[in-house]
């Protein structure tokens, strides 16, 4: 069957990842169309416009990376309009896909929308079972409702229309502002500044808090196989495993390595935390894919600071 896939958020961290392994390691199949889209394309907050640029390519698949994003600092500051503008954005392409017959979409979720009071590890099964992190509600129920979205479009319409949970993600094309951004791209960014100025680099917090870190060309690779291979409605955690789960601490300690920075490291311990840890169980993807290989945490890392470096001039910042 010939299959035609638009990319919503197609420029982002996790889109340019999509673009090169399809382009660079996959290839496109025969008969098969990719489209990558930028908010150049159409604002997807809204109606007319999403729905046009749908009927324009007819997609018979979807990827829909598409969202208002950003790190912990960025969340506490704007939680209505991560709510409101992820909820149209959300609703717009998911409705336009209805509209137009796409027999696939794949959406993205992310590990840290699922409740904060709740045992360890955190498995697909418990989105819905209490209240987020207060620092990022907006993100995290506008999130949660394309689970709801998903599982009536498959009631009411016989619709696979599904999602994927990453935990936190980094690599080149990553969004490296560091007020906005998330903490991987902001200390890279910092350990950069920090090392031509010759001063401390500050890590926000105590460093204590844990993580699980996946790289976006395996979160694009695993991507491609949730949209050819995985035929269920319900989600799937997409994450390095538990042991994998490293401190902030442990991640600056990487940046520092992978950036050759020589300098001294503070932590400034006025700024939030943020949420403590987010555990997450990767049994089911292990199920499905016992084959598949993470690529090594502090050689992502690498590959990520030397394509900052080597980008500077354009990197988002
Ligand atoms: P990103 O780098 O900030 O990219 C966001 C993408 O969305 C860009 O292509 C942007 O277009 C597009 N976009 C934003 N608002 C739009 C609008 N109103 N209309 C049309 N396009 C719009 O984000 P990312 O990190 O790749 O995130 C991709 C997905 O992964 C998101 O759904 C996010 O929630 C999820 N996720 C991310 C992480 C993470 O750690 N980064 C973790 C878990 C889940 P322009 O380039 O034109 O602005
Ligand atoms: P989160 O994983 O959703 O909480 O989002 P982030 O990617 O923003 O990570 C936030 C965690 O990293 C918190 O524990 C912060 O205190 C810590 N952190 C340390 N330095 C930084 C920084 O420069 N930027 C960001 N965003 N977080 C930082």
């Amino acid at each position: 069957m010939s299959m035609k896939v638009l990319v919503t958020g197609g420029s982002g961290l996790v889109g340019q990842a999509i673009q090169h392994v399809v382009k660079e390691e996959r290839g496109a199949k025969e008969g098969e169309e990719w489209i990558f889209l930028s908010s150049k394309d159409a604002d997807l907050m809204k109606a007319e416009e999403t729905l046009a640029l749908f009927q324009k390519h007819r997609p018979t698949h979807v990827i829909h990376l598409a969202a208002m994003v950003g790190g912990l600092y960025r969340n506490m500051k704007y939680n209505l309009d991560f709510w409101r503008n992820n909820v149209y954005i959300n609703d717009n392409v998911l409705n336009a896909a209805h509209e137009v017959g796409a027999i696939k979409v794949v959406s993205c979720l992310s590990t840290c929308i699922f409740p904060d009071k709740t045992t360890y590890p955190i498995d697909e099964t418990m989105l819905h079972n209490g209240p987020p992190h207060e620092s990022n509600f907006g993100y995290s129920y506008a999130k949660r409702m394309i689970d709801i979205h998903n599982r009536a479009y498959f009631q009411e319409h016989g619709r696979f229309y599904t999602a994927v949970i990453p935990t936190n993600v980094f690599g080149p094309h990553d969004n490296f502002c560091i007020d906005d951004g998330h903490v991987v791209p902001g200390l890279i960014h910092k350990t950069y500044t920090a090392k031509k100025e010759g001063k401390p680099l500050v890590v926000w917090g105590s460093g204590k808090p844990r993580r699980q870190f996946i790289y976006s060309l395996d979160l694009a690779r695993l991507f491609l196989w949730v949209l050819c291979d995985y035929k269920e409605v319900e989600p799937i955690i997409l994450s390095v495993g538990e042991e994998d789960e490293v401190s902030i601490k442990e991640a600056a300690d990487a940046v520092v390595q992978a950036m050759g920075f020589e300098g001294a490291v503070e932590y400034d311990t006025s700024k939030s935390d943020g949420q403590f840890k987010k555990t997450a169980s990767n049994a089911k993807l292990c199920r499905y894919r016992p084959d598949f290989k993470f690529t090594p945490f502090k050689q992502a890392m690498k590959e990520t600071c030397d394509w900052f470096v080597a980008n500077y001039d354009t990197a988002r910042k």
